[in-house]
């Protein structure tokens, strides 16, 4: 049996009580280990944040942080950008891939932000998912980081990581939020997703995670799928961690 069949094997039986615990003990656990985990993206206002979370897709947070502050210094609010150049965002935003695209969305957006809220940025789930190319990840990390109302952003590194923990089995994101948010106080959420994030951005790596170097191993099913040998799992660790670091 490999070492990750024996960890699966491990928690095949827990209960949903022990679900709860483990789960709480690996936010703990995360909360030591990356004390400073927040929104990575750098924004000053809740418009700055929405159109920030809308370019990160399918890109980093640091591309996306390199040209905010020329983008915003162009356009610094939602009347701004509705009567924006097409051309001209599109320039500002090119290295953030998908710039066609993306500099369509967040024009729309800025559009809708002026017709239906004065330019200013909804508070609520109901009213952010209808603007446009805002779905419940943006909206959550908008809510949490700009507005205080905490919920889990599902991003690609959440519904891997919370599969890998046995938090949930879905791949839906918004069933795998729900089965997320139900092991946590509410309270809790957004700054668990940052940690989750951070966890994934620099130990739980996607295709090879480094489980010889994770401070979750004895907490983890998933422990094994990846690099076991703690000298080579150290070598794999990125950002702030990483070994030349
Ligand atoms: S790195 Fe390995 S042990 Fe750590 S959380 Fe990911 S799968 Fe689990």
């Amino acid at each position: 049996m490999t070492v990750a069949e024996k960890s699966a094997r491990r928690f095949a039986k827990e209960t949903p009580l022990g679900k709860t615990r483990r789960a709480r003990k690996i936010n703990r656990i995360l909360a030591e280990v990356y004390p400073n985990a927040k929104c990575e993206l750098d924004f000053e206002t809740p418009f700055q944040l929405l159109i920030a979370t809308v370019l990160s897709a399918q890109t980093t947070d640091i591309r996306v942080n390199a040209v905010t502050p020329g983008l915003f210094a162009a356009f610094p609010d939602a009347h701004a950008l509705a009567v924006a150049n097409l051309g001209e965002v599109e320039e500002l935003i090119r290295s953030t891939g998908f710039y066609r695209a993306k500099a369509r969305n967040i024009v729309k957006l800025a559009n809708d932000l002026v017709d239906d809220y004065d330019g200013e940025v909804p508070r609520t789930m109901e009213e952010l998912v209808k603007l446009a190319g805002v779905g419940r990840k943006t909206a959550n990390v908008v809510l949490g980081n700009a507005f205080d109302t905490p919920g889990i952003t599902v991003d690609t590194h959440m519904g891997r990581l919370a599969r890998r923990f046995g938090w949930t089995t879905e791949t839906d994101p918004v069933k795998a939020e729900e089965d997320i948010a139900a092991l946590f106080p509410t309270k809790e959420l957004t700054l668990l997703s940052h940690r989750v994030i951070f966890h994934g951005r620099r130990i739980c790596h996607s295709r090879k995670p480094a489980c010889g170097a994770c401070p979750l191993m004895a907490l983890c099913p998933s422990f094994g799928i990846g690099e076991l040998d703690p000298a080579k799992a150290e070598t794999m660790l990125k950002y702030e961690m990483a070994p030349l670091a």
